[in-house]
């Protein structure tokens, strides 16, 4: 089961869950009980974080043997 990030509609806490894919928008604020609405991973974002995806580090190593 994977682990998600959520983040508070009420309040705006984060915090992390585990939970199925299908059951993610039924997560709840552990702080207020408000509604919790998934965040987008980090490395899905292509916009905000900079970009630069092909010039990191990783991906130029990944297949190197
Ligand atoms: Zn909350």
């Amino acid at each position: 089961m994977p682990l998600y990030e959520f983040r508070c509609r009420e309040c705006g806490y984060g915090f992390t869950e585990l939970v199925a894919w299908d059951r993610r928008s039924g997560v709840r604020c552990p702080k207020c009980g408000g509604p919790a609405e998934p965040r987008v991973s980090t490395f899905a974002v292509g916009s905000g974080s900079g970009g630069g995806n092909t010039t990191g580090s990783g991906a130029g190593t990944a297949g190197f043997s």
